[in-house]
């Protein structure tokens, strides 16, 4: 995503490279000896996968993890050389560009692994590297465990140019630590494993666990853990929240105030007139609004911005570019620093709170930062 196109816009993301790094290195020692791949699907939730993987990568990343051919093509383009696993099924027609990218595409079915066999003997490629995918529990993709086997040995047999390089599973209720449905996950997918004998070991990646169960599950490590959102210093969920102390929230959400004004008693703000103001108010509006990625009900969950290292309310429903704040009694002058998510002086408001407002994850609140508002890394050397 580049930060260029709205460069001198008011709003803007900053994203912290430091602390994807301490994460990183955070989450890294937790889970010793299993790697750490970072998940950098979504423009790595919102915060820039180009930077954030190179930054990941310094820290002791050991691979990449995308959800479509064209996001690892991106991190190819900017030259990254790690491995890359595309996390499920792609459509055949885009197995050639990812051949070509080098990518790890994810199989779970023995026509998905003829496929890569015919586009890699076309392209003159050997040893191309596929995971399979096993559903123990999530019902999303991946092989009924007891198909496992045929699939691996359509790899071993059928498709000569193909070499399995992982076998791996993914979890439904990890961020809930007391949720059974784990410990069963972990054992369909251990005997999974058990029935590929000595192809599904010899130099084969076992991996299942997401951020809850790197955090949570010592016992789901495995070879390796794909982190997503811990690795942006995001809780998973409130039920692993107090294993996450340790991590540095990366993004910064920020803007200026583009107009201040007194507003009269009685007089209401924005569409509908659905706050009418009580006494003289000091309104701000910021230039940022629902096409950027706040949604427009925040302000009716009670939803809040920092403003002079105060919280101060959002004042009637959030329009399509722009926003309105009170500020009470205030002095607030144009080009005020205005925080929509992290911290000024000693407020801050995460993701986390935007979640729980408005009755979804954090990970929805970033991944909703929409690409009309400009990035921008810093820390990339620390
Ligand atoms: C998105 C995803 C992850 C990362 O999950 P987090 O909860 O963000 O750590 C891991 N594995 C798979 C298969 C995914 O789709």
């Amino acid at each position: 995503m580049s930060g260029e196109t709205g460069a001198g816009r008011w709003t803007e993301v900053v994203v912290d490279l430091g602390a994807i790094a301490h994460n990183v290195e955070w989450l890294r020692r937790r889970v010793a000896p299993a790697a750490l791949w970072a998940v950098v699907k979504a423009d790595a939730y919102g915060h820039g996968d180009v930077a954030v993987a190179r930054r990941a990568l310094a820290a002791g990343a050991q691979g990449l993890c995308v959800a479509l051919v064209e996001e690892g093509t991106r991190l190819r383009l900017a030259g990254l050389q790690a491995p890359v696993l595309v996390l499920s099924p792609q459509p055949a027609e885009q197995v050639e560009q990812a051949l070509k990218a080098s990518l790890t595409l994810t199989v779970h079915a023995v026509d998905q692994v003829l496929d890569i066999e015919r586009v890699a003997r076309r392209l003159g490629l050997s040893d191309v590297p596929v995971q399979v995918k096993i559903d123990t529990g999530m019902h999303r993709v991946g092989a009924p465990p007891e198909l496992a086997c045929a699939i691996v040995d359509a790899v071993t047999g059928a498709a000569p140019a193909v070499r399995l390089d992982g076998v791996f599973t993914h979890f439904a209720c990890a961020d809930d630590p007391g949720h059974e449905l784990t410990s069963r996950q972990i054992a369909a997918f251990d005997a999974a494993v058990a029935t590929l004998g000595g192809a599904g070991t010899h130099g084969v990646r076992r991996h299942l666990g997401n951020s809850a169960a790197a955090l949570a599950r010592p016992d789901a490590h495995a070879d390796l853990v794909r982190v997503g959102i811990a690795l942006y210093g995001i809780e998973p969920g409130p039920g692993v929240a107090h294993l996450c102390g340790e991590l540095r929230p990366a993004l910064t959400l920020r803007s200026r105030v583009s107009m201040a004004k007194r507003v009269g008693a009685g007089e209401g703000v924005s569409y509908g007139w659905r706050s009418v103001l009580e006494r003289p108010t000091v309104v701000a509006t910021v230039p940022l609004g629902y096409a950027d990625g706040v949604p427009r009900r925040l302000a009716f969950t009670g939803g809040e911005v920092l403003i002079g290292g105060r919280r101060r309310r959002i004042l009637g429903v959030v329009t399509m570019d722009q926003l309105m704040v009170d500020c009470g009694d205030d002095e607030v002058a144009v080009g005020d620093e205005v925080i929509l998510l992290g911290r000024q002086g000693d407020e801050v408001v995460r993701p986390e709170e935007w979640a729980e407002r408005l009755g979804t994850i954090p990970y929805e609140i970033v991944c909703g930062i929409s690409a009309r508002v400009p990035r921008r890394w810093v820390g990339a050397d620390q």
